[in-house]
């Protein structure tokens, strides 16, 4: 086999060195030819001069060279046959010029082939590619600077060696192999592992083609080799970036999914495998979403979508998505398209997403909020939000609405509430709404509506202060319609006096005896004054002194008279509770004077203790009576039984400087310890005849005052009963 680098030319200081030997030759030649006598084709030896030269490859010395024969042969010819020219000198002579010419003409052939051979070399040389060229026994016959540059060695150090030996060849298929793959096929392509001259490895991208002679013996393997080092390892960190985005998508508590331009799923991550879905059922056209969406979520979920892949928008649906054999979960479904540039859709990439505990939350406030409206309706309350910030905003709820009885489309605004508010109570609103905006920490106001319809609501606004954290202050707060609860509280504070009224005559119709007694005793001094008067009178000089002495009396005991019966029409008199400026200690003689009767009667020794100077209480002075005479009398009772002294004190003192106090205690028969708790309820009595009204109407009396009563037992015995009331401080009116 021809190897190509023989045929190159050969170098500069060796092609002088033959010229110089050819021209020594073509002299020799030519003495021999011209100067000796010998009959023989001597210029024949001319061939080696042209070959010699020929041999340089250089065409136009080749060419001068044989011309140059030629003319020698022809001046040989002449020199040595001056005299006469035979035919065997002429046919010697014109063998000679043949087989120059023959030769020049093979010769300049030859090298033309030779150029165009080495011109292709050249280019080989050019080719990016490492070309290797190595014969049946594997060894390098060819090796371009393609393959130098690639492996590093020289043409020089691998021309005639082992390829795999020398670059220690390894792949994943046996080199016999793909030798037998070449044979069959004449062709082979894969990758192999070669180990570089300075010890580095290369992967290496092969492609040979085996090359057979005329009669189809394979003769060698011309192979290509790109260097796929860089690729396999971009390849590598590619494959590893891919099993890291995989291991993300994943690890992902979604289930990520992505599918084609038409909606067929692609791809799946792990958390579809989790729920017992593989790729393979949507491959093999089953649909995955109606194995996994709830069936009455699954239309809703199919329109979305298929609106979705006909827009080109964005998929976005809320279904419950089966997790295990009937159990689902509440999801939110979304993908986006990835587009080409032409805009095409080439997939969608998708994520469901588990909000179960979101929507139960949903749920959960859906249905508290629910039960709001219901307990806001039911109980007539109504939520109002101020938000003091730059601009004060406000909202109101439903039954707030309700309650101002405003349409929804209303903006909620103070200026809405003061048009509904009471003019009478527009100035309180005002001020409580400059209270939230200075910060006050608690505002508290009742006021009144004057509705559209001419009826008039209470409200009772109650609100705290709350602080966003959007900035500001805010006040969240309930407006209760306290209408129907005012109007009850109305008509029970009339019912209270209706029997508070009652119990009054009840008690002037125990005091009725001791009444009679009071009232007849004056007229009756009044009409033993008259006779005695009219005696003096119808003396034969009547003594006029006297008369008058009797008929002052008579003034005085009518007087008497009157003020009782005054007494008895005011507690009788059915009126509405006033408060006045009452002066305890007058109170307190006025309420003895109505039981003084009554205390001869029973014997009751009376001890009064009045603190001065008197305390001045503001409240309804027939009230008070009626509290004074119902202590008293129940102590009157209570000593009835007891044999010995019945003593009753009566005091008054200030028990703090705010509050006056009157002591009612009595040496009776005290009171029970079982009974001690419910002295003050309704109906409680231990009297045959008793009703059990009269100490729960002293409360509740007492109370309505701003005081308290209680009663104690002395270690002395009997029982104390005691209440305070607020003294008065200029808040009441004299009437
Ligand atoms: P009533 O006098 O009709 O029984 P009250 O409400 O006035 O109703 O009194 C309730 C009960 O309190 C009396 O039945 C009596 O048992 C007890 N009670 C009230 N005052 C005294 C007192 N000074 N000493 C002992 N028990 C008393």
């Amino acid at each position: 086999m021809k190897t190509f680098p023989r045929a190159l030319p050969i170098a500069n200081r060796d092609s002088s060195l033959v010229t110089t030997l050819a021209a020594v030759i073509a002299l020799v030649v030519f003495g021999i030819d011209a100067l000796t006598p010998l009959d023989i084709a001597v210029a024949v030896f001319y061939v080696v001069v042209v070959l010699l030269v020929a041999s340089t490859n250089n065409r136009q010395a080749t060419l001068a060279a044989a011309l140059g024969c030629v003319a020698l042969t022809l001046l040989g010819f002449a020199m040595s046959h001056d005299s006469g020219y035979t035919s065997g000198a002429i046919a010697r002579c014109l063998v000679s010029l043949v087989a120059i010419g023959t030769t020049s003409f093979l010769s300049l052939r030859n090298q033309a082939a030779t150029t165009t051979l080495q011109e292709q070399v050249e280019l080989l040389n050019l080719a990016h590619d490492a070309i290797v060229v190595h014969d049946m026994n594997d060894r390098i016959t060819f090796w371009n600077h393609g393959a130098q540059a690639l492996y590093g060695w020289t043409a020089q150090q691998a021309l005639g060696k082992s390829i795999h030996t020398l670059t220690q060849t390894s792949s994943a298929v046996p080199v016999e192999q793909i030798r037998d793959e070449l044979l069959r096929t004449n062709r082979w392509h894969g990758e192999l592992q070669r180990v570089r001259h300075d010890g580095s490895v290369v992967v290496i991208s092969s492609r040979s083609a085996l090359w057979r002679d005329a009669t189809g013996a394979p003769r060698a393997v011309l192979a290509t080799n790109n260097d796929i080092t860089k690729r396999k390892e971009m390849e590598a960190k590619l494959q590893r970036q891919q099993e890291e985005l995989r291991a993300t998508i994943d690890a992902i508590p979604g289930m990520v999914w992505s599918c084609s331009g038409d909606g067929r799923l692609t791809f799946i991550n792990r958390r579809w495998n989790d729920m017992g879905v593989t790729l393979e059922e949507g491959e093999n056209g089953t649909d995955v979403w109606s194995a996994i969406v709830h069936p009455a979520d699954l239309p809703q979920m199919q329109r979305d979508w298929q609106t979705a892949i006909a827009a080109g928008t964005s998929f976005e649906n809320v279904s419950r998505i089966r997790t295990r054999p009937g159990v689902y979960r509440w999801m939110h479904l979304g993908a986006e398209p990835l587009r080409d540039e032409a805009g095409m859709i080439l997939r969608w990439y998708g994520v469901n997403t588990d909000i179960e505990e979101r929507k139960q939350a949903e749920q959960a406030l859906e249905r508290s909020e629910a039960f709001l409206l219901d307990a806001q309706r039911l109980s007539r309350t109504g939520s109002i939000a101020t938000h003091f910030a730059d601009e004060s905003s406000m909202w109101w709820s439903d039954e707030a609405y309700r309650i101002f009885d405003y349409p929804p489309e209303v903006e909620p605004s103070i200026e809405a509430i003061l048009a509904r508010t009471h003019p009478d109570d527009r100035a309180l609103v005002r001020g409580a709404f400059e209270q939230g905006n200075g910060g006050a920490g608690l505002v508290d106001v009742e006021h009144r509506l004057a509705m559209p319809d001419g009826s008039v609501k209470y409200v009772h606004y109650v609100a705290h202060l709350n602080t966003p954290r959007s900035g500001g202050s805010e006040y969240v707060g309930a407006l209760m319609d306290i209408t129907e609860t005012k109007l009850a509280q109305e008509a029970l504070a009339r019912s209270s006096a209706e029997l508070a009224h009652v119990t009054r005559v009840t008690l002037l119709g125990e005091l009725a005896a001791s009444i009679a007694h009071e009232v007849t005793q004056p007229i009756a001094a009044v009409a033993a004054c008259g006779g005695a008067a009219l005696r003096w009178l119808n003396r034969p000089t009547p003594e006029l002194g006297e008369v008058e002495q009797s008929v002052t009396q008579m003034i005085r005991d009518a007087k008497r008279a009157s003020e009782i019966i005054q007494r008895i029409r005011a507690m009788a008199k059915k009126r509405d509770r006033s408060p006045t400026s009452v002066d305890l200690n007058g109170i307190v003689s006025e309420s003895v004077e109505l039981m003084r009767r009554e205390f001869e009667r029973h014997r009751v020794e009376l001890q009064l203790e009045l603190d001065e100077p008197s305390a001045i209480v503001c409240c309804d002075r027939v009230q008070l009576q009626q509290v004074l005479v119902n202590l008293l009398m129940n102590s009157v009772q209570a000593m009835a039984d007891v044999g010995g002294a019945r003593k009753l004190r009566l005091a008054t003192r200030l028990a703090d400087p705010e509050h006056a106090q009157v002591v009612v205690q009595d040496s009776g028969t005290g009171i029970g310890e079982e009974n001690a708790d419910r002295l003050f309820s309704t109906f409680f009595t231990t009297k045959a005849e008793g009703m059990g009204m009269g100490l729960s109407i002293c409360r509740s009396i007492v109370e309505a005052h701003g005081g308290r009563i209680w009663a104690e037992s002395p270690e002395t015995g009997g029982a104390m009963l005691q209440f305070i009331l607020p003294v008065d401080e200029g808040r009441c009116h004299e009437q």
